[in-house]
């Protein structure tokens, strides 16, 4: 067993992570991990993290390589944010513990999983850190692309490009370690487009199924203008539920944990001098919820693209596999009763729609139009 286990399909990518921990004259002082969302990435820079602090090189099991890969280890600082963007409080904090030698590891290992979410002042300060590194730390930053981090740091770092594993790598893995059986790990592998933790929640949760099923429907159910209306209403909700069954536990924990750091009993008059800090939490928690949302409704425009592209498929006459084998029925239903013209048209509505997303148009808005353009048009579509 290894850490790199579970790194699946990207054995030749990660080959230089793998030689630095084996000889140190092959190691750098700053990696830029990229790599498509659910690729890996994240995973590929702790377990590098695990490597270099385990005695045997990535072992996988002992106390070094655990507590490395859970972010317990007193030498290695995960930085994953839930919010919009880091802060440049954040990466002077960082930048602080960075400069410090390790505490019992080989190494100090800075990882920083969106170095995306990084505004370009905020990159100047951790270009300082990550130009003259303290001899024993290891920057580790994580992106979708090169193109996603500024110039000035991606030029000093290496860069380690993971792709878009295989269906099959994917099944393996959620068969091996999370014990799904094979049959449905292949099929929530496909569904999840090799998107390892979709594909994992996919498998393990009946309910994730159930709710990506319905969004799915919406591609046939759409008729008329009314029942756009009703489609996009459903998504936001279902969005705005799934986001506060992820986040309401956690939430009430911190504030308690920030009242109980203050010490002020939660139900009690709260001084004025220490409210500020519990605005701040509060806009933090607003914010993640909001990304949250946002990441769910971006999810479920992603699945129906999903459909879509399956219905092209079937329309052309591709030789691919589907990637929504569970609902072949469905699409070589609709392949048939559309044209490949309105599938195109859908594919963009559904584009358009995330785009809007991004830039922080109401998501009612932004789905209430995205529903009215996939209504079916013209004679072949059949009933306005
Ligand atoms: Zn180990």
């Amino acid at each position: 067993m290894s850490v790199w286990d579970e790194v699946v399909g990207q054995e030749r990518q990660v080959e230089p992570l793998r030689a630095a921990v084996a000889d140190p004259v092959a190691m750098t002082h700053a990696w830029l991990i990229t790599g498509p969302p659910g690729s890996g990435r994240s995973y590929a820079a702790r377990a590098f993290a695990a490597a270099l602090q385990c005695p045997q090189g990535g072992c996988g099991t002992c106390r070094e390589c655990v507590t490395a890969l859970s972010g317990a280890h007193a030498d290695v600082t995960l930085v994953a944010t839930e919010k919009v963007t880091i802060s440049i409080q954040e990466v002077r904090d960082l930048i602080s513990q960075a400069a410090s030698s390790p505490s019992q590891g080989r190494w100090r290992v800075m990882v920083v999983e969106d170095a995306d979410r990084m505004t370009e002042r905020t990159s100047n300060v951790l270009l300082k850190s990550i130009e003259e590194p303290p001899p024993r730390t290891v920057w580790l930053l994580c992106a979708p692309s090169p193109q996603d981090v500024a110039v000035t740091i991606r030029s000093r770092c290496r860069i380690i490009g993971l792709t878009t594993p295989e269906p099959e790598d994917v099944a393996r893995l959620l068969a091996s370690r999370d014990g799904i059986e094979p049959g449905l790990a292949l099929e929530c592998a496909l569904a999840a487009q090799s998107h390892i933790g979709v594909a994992r929640r996919l498998a393990r949760d009946p309910e994730a199924r159930a709710r990506r099923d319905q969004v799915l429907a919406l591609a046939t159910e759409i008729r008329g203008v009314g029942d756009a209306i009703f489609a996009a209403a459903d998504l936001v909700e279902v969005a705005e539920a799934d986001a506060k069954a992820a986040t309401e536990e956690r939430d009430g924990a911190e504030r308690a944990e920030l009242l109980a750091m203050l010490g002020v009993e939660d139900g009690t008059r709260m001084p004025p001098a220490l409210r500020a800090q519990l605005r701040q939490l509060e806009e933090d928690q607003k914010r993640r919820a909001t990304r949250h949302k946002r990441d769910v409704l971006d999810r479920a425009i992603t699945d129906l693209m999903s459909l879509y592209r399956d219905v092209a498929v079937v329309q052309t006459g591709a030789t691919v596999r589907l990637v929504n084998v569970t609902h072949e029925g469905h699409v070589r239903d609709l392949a048939a009763r559309t044209t490949l013209a309105d599938t195109m048209r859908c594919l963009d509505a559904l584009g358009t729609a995330r785009e809007r997303l991004a830039g922080n148009v109401a998501p009612l808005l932004a789905l209430e139009a995205m529903a009215l353009d996939l209504r079916p048009h013209g004679p072949v579509g059949g009933t306005r």
